[in-house]
């Protein structure tokens, strides 16, 4: 009996691996919603039913909700609105658009009815959080049905979703539908959308719409009438049915998402390409003969970088990836993106390469993007800019230079806040925008100075095994880092991350006796890091010193197997300077830390010695 329960046990933990790790303490919630909406486009207004399986994986009992209604923050006096005239540096796209929007204009999602398990439950609404009280709570384990109804109004195209963006594109349906919020083992996440991002609960979705039957619809999910349908999804030779009272219902099922995002337009070219191991690559575009060329020669690429991501992250694990115009500018959703069409070629290119990269960081590795963003926006740069150098053959020899430059720039500004800011807090719209994306590259690609590149490709791999499809923190990260490497890096996460504490070394001092040279280094900033140190000899030899940061416990690999590399005493943090001697004979002619210029060492000026700028 003992052996038979043992092995049962072994099966069930097996089976939901996935969601519930409870070995290691993990868990996460479970949401199924089943939606039902019909579309007006010519008032953009629309109506929705939705059923909502919510599972409770969490050990505490819940006696209320939260959704998210997104639409609302399109309203003049919204938070959304104020906080986009007030901020220093208000983002162009918004501006004070919000606060002139007229009662047709605006967007709104309003729940009319709400039941729990079949009873009515009282609900409030508070600006773009609606608040559910329960009629029972929802214990540990156990799972409830919402039933909702709602009445939304698509707003004018402001900012993500919206209609009649800049580009004549009708419809887009981003955050558009009462979407539960997060609850993990920190609590209820209902955040207000103020500006930024997004986080979700994990289940799968079955929407059905019924739209215009003019209107071609990309986004998120399979469909699953396509025959009925038409607008390029049906299969060779089958003519698709006839609409009903000219409407089609549009059918579509997504597994393991947590978010659901369609596009609709009455003038899309709907191309489909073969992408990496029978991924279904689809392209939605405005019919204009300006940019049809842009858009077919974008098909390949998007499937090489499909191909880049599956060999140095992990596989896609849907069917079908969408690339679809639309919104304005760039933003990521479940199984697709909506990025603005009339760009120059390389422009598209790269927002794909990007947008298309946070499918990993983010949709699968589905960090909460507003508290941890530099796992979202910094991981996401890191990945597609290594992306674009190989894919478009860019031969930069440092792809992260960009990202470098941003960081030190604005470190040495004075305006740096730390990466644990709420993304909505920061105190301009740069200091988040350079914190999240470029520091946020750099935290990777520095990561690969300490650990060593191997290292580094490989801690991404493991990362991904072990924690697509849950909501990795800081410290999951971190952690697969230390058992990849052996490395200690909590110092690594906590100065980089939680402080603005900057990296500054120098090369202090260097004198010459004989055939010995010595040499004086400094740190000058708080945060300490391991030194590669440069030394070209006179005879034109080189060799690479390389000295541990003492609280790491570990050593690179070398850099450069085919080169010597010396390895000196570790360099305790604490100690402000660090001397050493070399006395092999040859003559010193120059030396350099950090050659690579992967370390962000703010003032690179004081870095080496002997080199004539
Ligand atoms: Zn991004």
């Amino acid at each position: 009996m003992k052996i038979f329960f043992s092995s049962l046990l072994t099966l069930m933990l097996v089976v939901s691996a996935t969601a519930q790790d409870k070995e290691h303490g993990y868990w996460q919630q479970k949401v199924d919603y089943k939606m039902e909406v019909d579309m007006d486009v010519k008032s953009f207004q629309l109506s929705g039913k939705q059923e909502l399986k919510y599972t409770n994986n969490s050990p505490d009992e819940l006696d209320k909700v939260f959704y998210h209604l997104f639409f609302n923050a399109f309203q003049p006096g919204s938070e959304m609105d104020v906080r986009s005239r007030t901020i220093e540096d208000p983002d162009g796209r918004v501006g004070d658009r919000i606060s002139k929007l007229s009662p047709t204009e605006i967007g709104y999602t309003m729940p009319t009815s709400l039941t729990q398990d079949g009873k009515k439950v009282k609900f409030e609404v508070i600006g773009t959080v609606l608040k559910v009280e329960l009629n029972e709570p929802i214990k540990p384990g156990k799972s409830t049905t919402f039933k909702m109804d709602w009445t939304g109004q698509v707003p004018v195209q402001v900012r993500r979703s919206g209609r009649n963006n800049a580009e004549g594109v009708a419809l887009s349906m981003t955050q558009w539908y009462p979407k539960l919020a997060e609850y993990d083992d920190e609590g209820w996440h209902a955040d207000p959308y103020i500006a930024r991002e997004f986080y979700g609960v994990w289940g799968d979705f079955d929407v059905t719409i019924k739209i215009d039957d003019a209107y071609t619809i990309g986004g998120t999910g399979y469909l699953q009438n396509p025959n009925e349908i038409g607008h390029g999804y049906t299969q060779k030779g089958v003519k698709p049915m006839k609409s009903k009272n000219g409407k089609h219902t549009w059918h579509f099922v997504a597994p393991n998402v947590h978010d659901f995002t369609w596009v609709a337009d009455p003038n899309y070219v709907h191309d489909t390409f073969d992408g990496p191991n029978g991924v279904k690559l689809h392209f939605f575009y405005k019919n204009k003969p300006e940019i049809a060329e842009n858009w077919k020669n974008l098909q390949p690429i998007t499937a090489k970088l499909m191909e880049y991501y599956n060999q140095n992250i992990g596989e896609y694990p849907y069917k079908q990836y969408s690339v679809i115009q639309g919104g304005d500018g760039g933003m990521e959703y479940a199984m697709s993106t909506l990025i603005t069409g009339e760009r120059k070629f390389g422009s598209l290119v790269g927002v794909t390469a990007h947008e298309m990269a946070h499918t990993w960081f983010q949709f699968l590795l589905a960090t909460n993007e507003s508290k941890h963003e530099w796992m979202d926006e910094g991981f996401t740069s890191y990945i597609s800019d290594e992306a674009m150098n190989v894919v478009m053959d860019e031969k930069k020899p440092n792809p992260q230079a960009g990202n470098y430059r941003g960081y030190i720039s604005l470190a040495k500004s004075g305006k740096e806040q730390p990466q644990t800011t709420h993304a909505d807090r920061y105190a301009s719209n740069r200091a988040y925008g350079i914190s999240a994306y470029s520091k946020g590259a750099v935290m990777m690609s520095q990561l690969g100075y300490i650990i060593g590149e191997e290292n580094l490709k490989k801690t991404i791999k493991r990362y991904f095994d072990e924690w697509s499809f849950k909501h990795p923190k800081p410290m999951d990260f971190i952690r697969v880092a230390e058992r990849v490497s052996v490395f200690e890096l909590d110092w690594y996460l906590m100065d980089w991350t939680q402080t603005t504490n900057t990296i500054d070394y120098a090369i202090k001092d260097v004198s010459s006796e004989g055939n010995k040279t010595m040499v004086t280094l400094e740190r000058i900033g708080l945060m300490g890091m391991p030194i590669d140190l440069d030394v070209t000899y006179e005879d034109g030899s080189q060799e690479q010193f390389y000295i541990p940061l003492r609280m790491q416990y570990a050593s690179k690999p070398n850099p450069y197997p085919n080169q010597k590399r010396t390895e000196l005493k570790d360099w305790p943090w604490a100690f402000p300077t660090y001397e050493l001697e070399i006395s092999n004979g040859k003559k010193v002619k120059s030396m350099v830390i950090d050659a690579s210029q992967h370390m962000a060492d703010i003032d690179r000026d004081n870095n080496s010695y002997g080199i004539e700028e």
